[in-house]
């Protein structure tokens, strides 16, 4: 039973996002979507609130569960019983980044590996950021993000339209 991990901060989840979980969860037998809780860094989702949106879209993928969590990946992937961190990459600017965390949590705890997946070509340009750009600027959504969270994300934009 390998059990993998999928850590990142998902404010909003997108369809690259969700692409990287879907084929996941053909891999591995069961995948943790693993939403950052971040004091320090508020977004524009609650954590509660990314859980519940990625539960929507996942909910037909039966070996994908949510869960949000403070501290050491490492320590959150012992609670799991899981020793596989998954990462997306989208370019090598990805890698450089996420090189130097594999290495870290290597360090932290020897029994767990890293495992990068390619993002899919057609998400390759995709980012929360760029989400909540084109959220703030009232652009279309259709294809970024999945259809179901459309309209949370266009009305949480409202609230930071002051800010642009
Ligand atoms: P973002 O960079 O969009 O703010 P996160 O910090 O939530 O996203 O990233 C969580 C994980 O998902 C990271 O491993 C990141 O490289 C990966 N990821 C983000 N966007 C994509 C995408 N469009 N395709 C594939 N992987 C992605």
């Amino acid at each position: 039973m390998i059990k993998a991990v999928y850590p990142g901060s998902f404010d909003p989840i997108t369809k690259g996002h969700l692409d990287i979980i879907r084929r996941c969860s053909y891999v591995f037998d069961e995948v943790t979507v693993a939403v950052l809780n971040n004091p320090n860094k508020t977004g524009w989702f609650s954590p509660e609130e990314r859980v519940s949106q990625i539960e929507k879209v996942v909910s037909a993928l039966p070996n994908v569960k949510v869960k949000s969590f403070t501290g050491l990946l490492v320590d959150f992937m012992d609670e799991e019983g899981s020793d596989v961190i998954i990462k997306g990459l989208r370019s090598t600017s990805d890698f450089d980044y996420e090189c130097p965390m594999a290495l870290i949590n290597k360090k932290l705890n020897k029994s767990k590996e890293t495992m990068f997946m390619m993002s899919n070509s057609k998400y390759s340009y995709l980012s929360s950021t760029a989400v909540k750009q084109v959220a703030l600027f009232k652009g279309c959504l259709q294809g970024l993000i999945p259809s179901e969270l459309e309209f949370e994300v266009r009305e949480r934009a409202k609230k930071y339209e002051g800010e642009i």
